[in-house]
């Protein structure tokens, strides 16, 4: 069921079009992930969504509830939609409790154990109610953020980018525990974010803008295995771009025979993800389907897995493509100037 839906919404600045027809629909309960490089439009689209800013054209519907259509829209205030921005945005002159509870009524009864239970919630310690921001981490500060986006219990939550400003360990531990919050509390939300392992691992659907446009739109593992271009397969990671005869389900390419999913015949680029290349020495076992013979030519070893290089025999044994880079975590590999059979799993995405 669609939660949030976004029709066609066009934004521009100036000569400058931040949006251009964007559509993207939202199910109740679920997590999206908009990826895009920097000036690609993903903080315009969660302004508009908030009401911080009004559309050029198109329509945005929240729960069956009309937010705006073209110009005509109804304030952030009324909306329910809770924000959290890349800086966190907290006021510097009030305490942790006033930032999180600005939102609420000052004579609210039971205010205080309102914040108090927000503050449980996004694991913040209670003795830190009293202090202000600047005497608070990076990670902490964004809790705040995220609890005083949480406590109007808004329908809706926006994430710009919420965790970028925090160190790498620090970033996944908080990402994990707001992805589960949200799940527990089943509020729908929408991430901003340009690095491609967050989206993919936070999201139910990851949709993906460049300057102002929505290029793909889709599950994490349809947009990792299934992308559109090559542009959109190098940004969710390494990716072995060849090119290909293709007929009757079959990819003829350097690496021999590739299964693929697709009735498209003739020549075409196809990808596979360095993962679903298999090495095993001639003489082993191997669990994919075998494609053909190549030679070690180079090891990078880089802790956790290695980069190899291979030069490609075909059943022929003849060299037939530049050399193949790929990544393995095995920690037996054979040396330099081995003979290795390659082995392939799944199939191949042809760009069709
Ligand atoms: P992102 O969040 O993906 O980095 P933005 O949505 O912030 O991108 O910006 C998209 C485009 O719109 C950029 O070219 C940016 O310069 C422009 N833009 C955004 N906000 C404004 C504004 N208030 N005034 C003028 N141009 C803007
Ligand atoms: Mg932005």
């Amino acid at each position: 069921m669609t939660f949030l839906s976004v029709r066609t919404v066009t934004k521009r600045y100036g000569r400058v079009t931040a949006l251009d027809a964007v559509s993207i629909d939202v199910a109740a309960g679920s997590r999206t992930a908009i990826v895009g490089p920097s000036g690609s439009g993903k903080t315009t689209l969660l302004r508009l969504i908030a009401g911080f800013e009004v559309p050029d054209a198109g329509r945005i519907e929240l729960d069956g509830e009309l937010l705006a259509e073209g110009r005509a829209a109804i304030p952030p205030h009324r909306r329910s939609i809770g924000i959290v921005a890349q800086d966190g945005a907290l006021f510097p002159h009030l305490t942790v409790a006033d930032n999180i509870g600005f939102g609420l009524d000052r004579k609210a009864p039971y205010r205080d154990q309102r914040i108090l239970a927000l503050m449980d919630m996004v694991e913040l310690a209670r003795p830190m109610r009293d202090r202000r921001p600047h005497q608070l981490s990076g990670g902490q500060q964004q809790r705040v953020a995220l609890a005083r986006a949480l406590a109007r219990q808004p329908k809706l939550m926006l994430l710009d980018e919420p965790f970028s400003a925090l160190d790498t360990g620090l970033r996944e531990a908080i990402r994990i525990s707001v992805a589960e919050l949200l799940r527990v509390e089943k509020i729908t939300a929408m991430l901003v974010t340009h690095d491609q392992a967050e989206a993919l691992s936070f999201a139910d659907q990851v949709a993906i803008l460049r300057d102002g446009r929505l290029l793909q739109s889709g599950p994490p593992r349809d947009l990792y295995m299934r992308p559109s271009d090559p542009g959109i397969a190098a940004f969710f990671g390494d990716a072995i771009i060849l090119p290909a005869e293709i007929e009757d389900g079959w990819a003829s390419c350097a690496l021999g025979h590739v299964e693929v999913l697709t009735p498209y015949r003739g020549k075409a680029q196809i990808m596979l993800r360095p993962e679903q290349v298999v090495l095993s020495l001639p003489s082993g076992v191997h669990n994919g389907v075998q494609a053909c013979h190549g030679m070690i030519t180079r090891i990078d070893f880089n802790g956790p897995s290695s980069l190899i290089s291979l030069s490609l025999a075909g059943i022929d044994g003849e060299v037939r493509a530049a050399p193949l880079l790929i990544k393995s975590a095995r920690m037996d590999l054979p040396p330099v100037g081995s003979r290795v059979q390659i082995s392939l799993i799944g199939q191949a995405h042809v760009f069709a």
